[in-house]
């Protein structure tokens, strides 16, 4: 391969860029994860980690990726046969949803356009309908990653509290924790599921259970098989600061460290960061003349934009042109959306040039693959940059 000056661009949502400070913190020796250092590392991280999600409760860590934490917050919360409503937002929704099928829940689904988040009204009209409380847990992805849509977890769970229904709600903030206001018990969330490869800014390799007093309720009684996955052995070793296997010792240092940068900055900050980057990114989207994914004003994700393509364009064909030339990679269109969509993350270690120099390639690349834009995509994404 050539040599390519510069650093490589990687505007996937997720994985996200990783910070230097975080790669040198990670870089330190592996220690004694029987020792007295590392538990006061454990007893460091759960403190630091709680308000990142909004919550004075338990939350779990598991050297996993996002998907093994899905598959926590279904076994330990549920038994074989219990049914879930689950909504179809886009890609990342369809796979916890078959996730759920495969290990024995009997999933229940909310057909959706792949355009618009989780829908309250159908929410509503769904638990009012189960009047015997079939439902044993409502599944909703906060950030939809494959679309960029956003869902109002709020009016969810105003829809379950309007019910007086008592199903669990369980939430995927892989792409949005860190990122996208958040807040796990203001919210009445049961389980919040996370990973560490997007608004963590940490490589890939780490998943999160938030866990509140009704879910853990819950885990007393629900049957589902676990072993590796239950919080229980995890939860009584955290106690003094340890897990029941080996933890991935220095990915919790990266951990560590990306935690403080977060705090350093002010997650308001971080929040209303992740909102311009992204408002400035639709001005760029719409200024070209393409259309964003999402179709509701009130649910654009903060951490990513999907651009829709004419239908006689190849969006992998811009993407592939984009690498070839600039050394950026984009997100790829995921399940219905391949071909038509391509994806500018725009999240974690990210500040307004690197975001200019992300659309100016972008930019770029829809030109050179014959896809005509008007020139003032750009500078439309400019003048919401440079806003005071
Ligand atoms: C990335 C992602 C996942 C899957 O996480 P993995 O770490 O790839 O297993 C799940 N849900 C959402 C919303 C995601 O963005």
């Amino acid at each position: 391969m050539s040599v390519r000056p510069g650093r490589h661009f990687l505007q996937i949502p997720g994985p996200t860029n990783v910070p230097d400070p975080v790669l040198r913190a990670m870089a330190a020796p592996t220690i004694d994860h029987r020792g007295p250092e590392f538990a006061e590392l454990t007893h460091r991280l759960l403190d630091a980690l709680k308000p990142v999600f909004g919550t004075s409760g338990p939350v779990l860590i598991y050297p996993s990726s996002g998907t093994g934490a899905w598959e926590a917050a279904l076994l330990n919360t549920l038994s074989p046969g219990d049914r879930v409503l689950c909504f179809e937002t886009g890609h990342f929704s369809t796979l916890w949803q078959s996730m759920a099928e495969q290990l024995g829940l009997d999933p229940e689904t909310v057909p959706g356009d792949w355009r618009h988040g989780a829908s309250p009204e159908e929410a509503a009209a769904r638990l009012a309908a189960d009047t015997e409380h079939r439902i044993k847990a409502v599944c909703v992805v906060h950030n939809e990653t494959s679309t960029g849509v956003t869902s109002r977890i709020p009016e969810i769970r105003r829809a379950l509290d309007e019910a007086g229904h008592p199903a669990l709600l369980l939430v995927d903030t892989v792409s949005s924790l860190g990122s996208i206001d958040y807040r796990h018990e203001e919210w009445g969330v049961d389980v919040t599921v996370a990973g560490s490869q997007k608004g963590l800014m940490l490589p890939p390799g780490l998943g999160f259970n938030a866990v509140s007093d009704k879910a853990l309720e819950a885990s007393r009684t629900a049957r589902s098989p676990r072993a590796y996955w239950d919080w229980r052995p995890v939860l009584e070793a955290n106690e003094r600061g340890f897990f029941p296997y080996t933890p991935a010792t220095n990915l919790l240092y990266g951990l560590e460290e990306a935690l403080r940068l977060l705090t350093a900055e002010g997650l308001p900050a971080v929040f209303a960061r992740h909102q311009k980057l992204a408002a400035a990114t639709r001005a760029a989207v719409r200024g070209w003349g393409l259309e964003v994914v999402c179709a509701d004003e009130r649910e654009h994700s903060a951490t990513l934009t999907g651009v829709l393509l004419p239908p006689e364009h190849d969006a992998d064909a811009v993407r592939k042109v984009v690498l070839e030339r600039f050394d950026m990679s984009l997100g790829t269109g995921l399940g219905k959306l391949a071909g038509r969509v391509f994806r500018i993350g725009h999240l974690g270690q990210l500040g307004e040039l690197a975001l200019a120099g992300t659309l100016s390639g972008v930019q770029m690349g829809l030109r050179l693959a014959g896809v005509p834009v008007a020139s003032g995509g750009l500078e439309a994404a400019l003048d919401v940059l440079g806003e005071r």
